[in-house]
This record gives structure tokens, sequence and C-alpha cells, in this order.
């Protein structure tokens, strides 16, 4: 089963989050935890809890079928005390949500070197940041996506991800995402279907496929090897309409949350029809 979604709205309160996602057709959906661009948010309450798992049941999402992702802020390998510190209580903060609400996975981005410290230590920094949340939260597996590697951004690489997943103590509650605008930019063409072969053997080979709990479909804006994370509506940027069909016509994304994270949420119902139609029966 391809359970194809959006990154939805979940602004005035989390169990609006199934309903907009139901309301555009979607099989899977992902949201904001909290508002993305604020330290602080107050708690779920008992009410928001219970009408988001009534509603994600009387639609038919199963946890397998949700992808939350973290804010914006949160950087995981921060080169300095304070600025990690903060930025492991909100990750805390966010995966306990997650549990709260009875979802299994948690999708955030691995985070930045800030020119401060070495690639291998900020990877480090992220392993333990990961160590530390799964020793307080259970049943939530740690989903870290690949990133185009714009700026200081690591895991634009697959031995990045996998380096940082070796370290985590828990392999049971860890895995990634991978965006297809991110592993078009961070330089991994996809695009042919030899390309596509070759890339996800060879994400099979160093990370491997029992750690993908997820996927972000996205058109890019930006080319192979820009490093520029720009996504873009499917069929409006670089990449072509094989590249969407290749992963439709894929068991390895069965049963997965396919997100898409794509700019003009007016055409969110079109595209998850659109890639729908892609299976070839
Ligand atoms: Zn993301
Ligand atoms: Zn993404």
């Amino acid at each position: 089963m391809k359970y194809v979604g959006a990154h939805v709205s979940a602004s005035g309160g989390v169990e609006n989050a199934p309903l907009n996602a139901h309301k555009i057709g979607a099989k899977a959906f992902a949201f904001f935890t909290k508002n993305q661009r604020q330290w602080v948010a107050a708690p779920y309450t008992e009410k928001n809890i219970d009408l988001f798992k009534e509603r994600c049941q009387s639609f038919g999402y199963s946890p397998d079928q949700i992808l939350p992702h973290d804010s914006y802020l949160i950087n995981l390998g921060h080169p300095q005390k304070e600025g990690l510190e903060q930025s492991r209580n909100a990750f805390f903060d966010e995966m306990k949500r997650c549990e709260q609400l009875g979802l299994n996975r948690f999708n955030f981005h691995p985070g930045s070197h800030l020119n401060q410290i070495s690639i291998d230590e900020c990877l480090n920094r992220i392993a333990e940041s990961i160590n530390l949340a799964l020793d307080k939260t259970s049943g939530v597996t740690a989903v870290i996506e690949n990133t185009a590697g714009q700026g200081t951004n690591l895991g634009h690489t697959f031995e990045q991800l996998a380096q940082i997943i070796d370290k985590v103590e828990d392999k049971s509650r860890v895995g990634v995402c991978i965006d297809t605008a991110h592993t078009l930019a961070s330089g991994y063409e996809i695009r042919t279907r030899d390309a596509f072969d070759e890339t996800f053997s060879k994400f099979d080979r160093i990370v491997g496929f029992h750690y993908l709990k997820g996927m972000h479909i996205n058109d890019s804006k930006k080319e192979l090897a820009s490093r520029v994370d720009r996504h873009d509506s499917i069929g409006k940027g670089v990449m072509n309409m094989d590249m969407f069909s290749f992963i439709m016509n894929d068991p390895r994304f069965e049963n997965m949350p396919l997100i898409l994270e794509t700019p003009d949420e007016l055409l969110w119902a079109e595209e998850i029809a659109t890639l729908y139609s892609l299976i070839s029966q």
C-alpha cells in the first residue's frame, strides 16, 4: 500500500492536522508538533490529544501513515553548550508530544556544525542527542532526514546518516526519511532508471532500506549538487515525472508516509491524485 499525503497545517490545534489531510484526499500526513519558529509552546491538552486520536481513527490514519516534523530552530549538533542544551530540551519536548499522540515516528533535520566544530564532532553530538531523547521516551522512532547540504547542514550524504545511526544505542528506534529534492540537490542523481537504481542501491548498501521510515516527495527548483534546498510543485521543477513514477511503482516505498512538502498547498489534492495515477496496473 502506498500512503501519499502532504505536510498539512496544525494551526488552531494539533487535531486539525488529520482533518486538513482528509480534506485533500491524503492517505498520509505530516505536521509540525508545535509552532516551527518558536522555542516554547503550550502543552497539548487532553482535548487536543483525544480529538487528534479520534479523527485519525475515523479518517483511517494509522501511526504508520503519520510523520510529524520537528521545528526549524532545533540543532542537535550545536557547537555551543547553551544552544545544544536548548535544542535537546526542545527535541525531547517534541518527541514527548509524538508519544502523547500515540505516534511511532518523529522526523527531524540532523544538525549543523556552524563552522565551529568538525563534521565528526557534530555527527557525534547529533547521535548523543538522539540517545538522550530515546532514553526518556518510548515507542517513537527518531527519523533522521537527509538534507540538501545547504550551509553547514549535515546529513547530506548517506555516509553521514550511517555514521549517526552507528552511534545510536537503540537501533530499533532510529530511522531515516529520504527527501527527493534534498537527494538531488545534495548530489545524487535519481531522474533516470539507472541513476535511481544506483542511488538507492548505494543507500541500501550504506544505510540500509530497513531504516527507511518515510519519504518526502518533492520536486526541486535547484539542480543536481546545487546544495540549495528549494522545493517545487510536482512536475514544475527540475525533476521529471519518471522519478515520481519509479517511487510509486517500487515496493520498497510501501507502508510508510510519502509526504509532499511542495510550495503550493492548493495543488496538494491534485498532486496526490497525480502520484496515484502513476501506479501502473
Ligand atoms: Zn524536513
Ligand atoms: Zn523534507
